[in-house]
Formats: C-alpha cells, structure tokens, sequence
C-alpha cells in the first residue's frame, strides 16, 4: 500500500480496540493496517515473564462470558471462543475483607447466589440486597449496546447518568458494612467518591456477578488470536511502528508517520490511544482550540503499583477467586491517598496456570499509586523495544513500596514472605511507557455523575478521517472496550447489519 494506493483503514495501537476495529473491518472486506509500537502485542493484553511465570498486566477476568451473555457472543464473532484457554472462577469469586474483620464477604456468581451469600451474611439486609441486585439489572438494561440491540434513541439524557454509586449504597442501606461489602471491588473502576456514577458500577459489576473466567496463562492470548485472524483476512498488523504524527491532504489525514520516518497512509484513521495524546499527534491549528481544550480539561484515572510475586513451588495454595482488600470500611479513600497512609486497599489474585492448578506459580497485588509519587523520574523511558534505567533512586523508591504493600498484605496472608522466590513491581511509569499515554492512567477519562455529557467522548473527531476508540469511548475494560469498538467501526458499517451479524455468530 502506498500514496496511490492508500489502506482503507490505517489504526494505531494495538490494544484490545484497534484489534477489535481491525477484525470488524476486514471481516466486511476493508484493508487494514494495525500499528504498534510495542514489541508485544494488546496494550493492557499484554503479558510478561519471570522465571517462567506468566503475569498478566490488565486483564485479571472477564465477565460475561458464559453462553447466551453479552461478550460470550462478541468473543464468538470475533472467533475467539474456541480458541481462548479460560477457567470459570469459584462460585464466589470475589471476596471483600477488611483489617479486623475475620469474617469474608463474598460476591457470588449468579444473581440468585449473589443474593443469597450476601444474604446468608446480612440476614437483616434482605430488601436492600434483593433491591441492589434489581437496580444493577434494571440500569443494565438502559443501555443497548451492551445487550447487543439496535436502538436510535440515545441515552445520553437516561436520567441514571446523573446517579452517583457511593450516594446510592448510602441511601439503599445504613449498613456501614454492607455498604462497603457491594462496593468493594470498585478497584475495577477506580471509584471515586462524588464522582463515580451508579451506571458505571452497574455496566461492570453485573458482567462479573453473569459469569467470570480468568485466562490461563494470561490475555496475551486474545491479542495473539486477533491478529492471526486480521492477518488471515489479509489485513497488516505491524509491531515496533510508533506513529509520531500525521500528514495532510487539504483537511484530511493523508498518512501516519512513523518514528522511523515510514509512512502509512490511508481513506481513514482510527486512534486506539489515549483521546488527549492522539490530539498531541495533530498539527496546531488543525482543530479548533475549544475542542483541544474540553479533551485535554478531561481528568484520568488514577495509576496503579502492581507486585507481581513468583513463589516458591507448593507453597502457596492457588485461589480461583481474588480478594479485595481494605484497611477499614471506607473502601472509597485509597484512590485519593497520600504515600503515608498508603495502601489503604489492594487486589490479590494468582493467575491461573497450565501447568500447576493446586499451586500458585505467580501473585498480583494491585494497589493504586498516583503519579505524582513518581513524577521525579519521568524523563526516563523504559519499553523492551526502547530499553534504557530509570536508576538507582527509581529501584530504591519501588522497593519501599514493595515493603510496605507486603507488610498490609502480612497481615492478612501471614505466611506469605516464606512463600515469595522473588518480586518484581510495576509503577505508573511503567504504565504510561507500554501505553503511551501521559500518567499511567489505568482506565482513562473518570466518569462524573455530576456532569455526565461531559465525559462522553465519540469516535467522530473534528478530523474530517480520525476516528477514535478504545476504553475512552464508552467505557474501560474487555467487555467496554469491545462495545467502544462496535461504536467506533459503526460509523462505517450499518449498526443494525453489524448487531444482526454479531448475535448470529
Ligand atoms: C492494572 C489494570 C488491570 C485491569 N484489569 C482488568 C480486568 O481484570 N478485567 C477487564 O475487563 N479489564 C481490566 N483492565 C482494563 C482493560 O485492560 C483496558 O480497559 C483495555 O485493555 C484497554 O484497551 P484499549 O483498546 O483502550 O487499548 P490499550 O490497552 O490502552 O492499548 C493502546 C495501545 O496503543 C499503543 N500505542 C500508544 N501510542 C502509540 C503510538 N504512538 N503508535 C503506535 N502504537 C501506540 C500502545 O502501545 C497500546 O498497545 C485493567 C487495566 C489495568 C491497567
């Protein structure tokens, strides 16, 4: 493909949306050219190892998967059902725990067992419980596309928008516990209090409570299945191609220049990156400023300061559920925390394995971290394709921080040092270097119940052939992300034709 004969489709970043995209779009005959700039494929895909232990970066399980469910039958279209290796998890496959509190409270799959373990913990609670668990179903509801129906009325006046999460527990029951019990995983969506809507709770609680599978021996898996099939289709998919910025041919983008200096060019463009650094790609001028500035004034997640434990062999029993853990009832506080009272609250899950199913071979324990805690050592760069130190002083800083996540976890897991062969932890410099966005955000552009409209982003830019998708439109996380990619090619394909085709797969 050259100037004369340009792709139809030129897509940058490889992550779960760009694959996406590229598979809808050879599937209806278009050439496509995925670029990456990693060595590995799938942004949050991604996986890494350590002494031959595979630990997953992004994906810790996935919801919705079971037959009959929404991403079951979007996995299905995009071929991917027969080919993933993934565990369902335990019955209960989440459990919130506090400091002080022997007792564990469990999530339980299945809206009746959901029900039912909570209910059989919170007797007295029983109308609240039932009623949480009618509400998530009903706001579910509200939202076609992610029950796979055409409508063309939109639902950006629903009335839901305007619900905050922490405000509806709060009004629902004055049970301190329970309270904290129904919103403690909000690590999946780096709730915030004031700030986080009922309906972003209730679009992710719900696909986990349908079903929830972890993938054996990581995600990378999803990513690997998707290109072999855009390249089967004919499409290009191509790693270590970092775009730097666009040409143009009067208002369009003519072609993606890479930092080598290659050209792709293409009839469209569609950015899987971050909204904010794919306008830094754009010319000035090229947009109007109002528009550059409603982006830009948009605030991110916060990061996260993963440590990943390789464990000594048959010493630490795998859990086919995770733990969510918390310092005290307020499970909304650790998403705003300073370094002294920090972690107030971190996840705890063993990947799933091939080869050893009673062990654990690996642990992940997610804490959140801000990224002004590492913002001194941001002129560093480090990628497997763009390897260079962060030193000594980075090495030092993540090994406190190691300390004192394994000192909080100690304390629930008291054995847990003698189990540990060795550790290596992430920070949000990691993040923002193997995303490319601009502070290790995890999931993008926060949800304001507040000012809802506000943080609705569409595909269309102010670029007559730019186009976005990924977790910053609609929604974060696999099954977010795989509707933002139904969202984003639908401005190409007829939606009613693309919905009929999917639930047909
Ligand atoms: C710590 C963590 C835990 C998570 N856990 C879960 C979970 O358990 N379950 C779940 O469903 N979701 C989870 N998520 C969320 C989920 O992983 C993401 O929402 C989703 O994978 C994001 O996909 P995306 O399409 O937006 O692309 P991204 O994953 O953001 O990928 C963007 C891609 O673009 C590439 N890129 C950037 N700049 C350029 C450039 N200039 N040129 C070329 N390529 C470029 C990047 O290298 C990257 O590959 C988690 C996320 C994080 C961070």
């Amino acid at each position: 493909m050259n100037e004369e004969h340009p792709y139809d489709f030129v897509i940058i970043g490889s992550g779960l949306g760009g694959l996406e995209c590229g598979y809808i779009l050879a599937d209806e005959g278009y050439s496509v050219c995925v670029l990456e700039k990693n060595h590995q494929l799938g942004g949050n895909l991604q996986v890494f190892s350590r002494e031959k232990v595979a630990f997953d970066t992004g994906v810790h399980y996935i919801g919705g998967l079971e037959e009959g469910q929404n991403l079951y039958q979007m996995f299905k279209y995009f071929g991917l059902m027969d080919k993933l290796n993934l565990v369902k998890m335990d019955a209960r496959f989440d459990r919130i725990t506090f400091n002080g509190d022997k007792q564990e409270y469990y999530h339980a799959q299945g809206y009746d067992a959901f029900a039912k373990s909570l209910i059989e913990q919170f007797p007295e609670e029983k109308g609240a419980i039932d009623e949480y668990c009618k509400t998530v179903q009903e706001i579910c509801a509200h939202f076609p596309l992610y029950n796979l129906e055409y409508s063309q009325e939109s639902y950006l006046e629903d009335k839901v928008l305007g619900i905050g999460v922490k405000e509806y527990l709060e009004n629902l029951t004055p049970n301190k516990t329970l309270q904290a019990v129904l919103a403690g995983s909000n690590m999946l969506y780096a709730g915030i209090a004031g700030k986080t809507p009922l309906y972003v709770h209730a679009l992710i609680v719900n696909t986990y409570i349908e079903s929830s599978f972890r993938c054996v021996d990581g995600g990378a898996q999803i990513a690997k299945h998707l290109a072999k099939s855009i390249r089967k289709m004919g499409g290009q998919v191509l790693k270590r191609t970092e775009i730097v910025r666009f040409e143009y041919d009067d208002k369009r983008i003519s072609c993606a220049v890479a930092e080598d200096g290659q050209r792709f060019y293409g009839e469209n463009f569609i950015s899987n990156i971050h909204p904010q650094d794919t306008l830094d790609m754009v010319e000035d001028g090229r947009v109007r400023k109002a528009y550059v500035n409603r982006i830009k004034s948009l605030e991110n997640s916060v990061s996260a300061f993963i440590l990943n434990i390789v464990c000594k062999p048959g010493t630490f029993e795998y859990q086919n559920y995770n733990y969510y853990h918390h310092k005290d009832l307020d499970v909304w506080k650790s998403v705003d925390e300073d370094a002294d009272t920090w972690p107030s609250s971190y996840m705890f899950s063993t990947p799933a394995h091939s080869q050893n199913q009673k062990y654990a071979k690996g642990i992940i324990i997610l804490a959140y971290m801000k990224y002004s805690e590492v913002k001194q050592w941001e002129n560093s760069l480090r990628t497997v394709v763009k390897p260079s130190e962060r030193g000594e002083g980075y090495e030092q800083f993540k090994k406190g921080k190691e300390e004192v996540l394994l000192k909080e976890v100690e304390k629930k897991f008291p054995n847990i040092r003698s189990c540990i062969k060795s550790m290596y932890s992430s920070t949000p410099l990691t993040y923002r270097d193997y995303i490319g966005n601009s502070d290790g955000s995890i999931y993008g552009v926060v949800k304001d119940y507040n000012a809802p409209l506000k943080t609705f982003i569409t595909p269309k830019t102010k670029i007559p052939n730019l186009y976005l998708t990924g977790q910053n439109i609609n929604l974060h996380g696999i099954l977010g992300v795989s509707i933002s990619s139904l969202v984003t090619c639908s401005e190409f394909i007829d939606k009613k034709f693309l919905l009929e085709k999917i639930r047909k797969a």
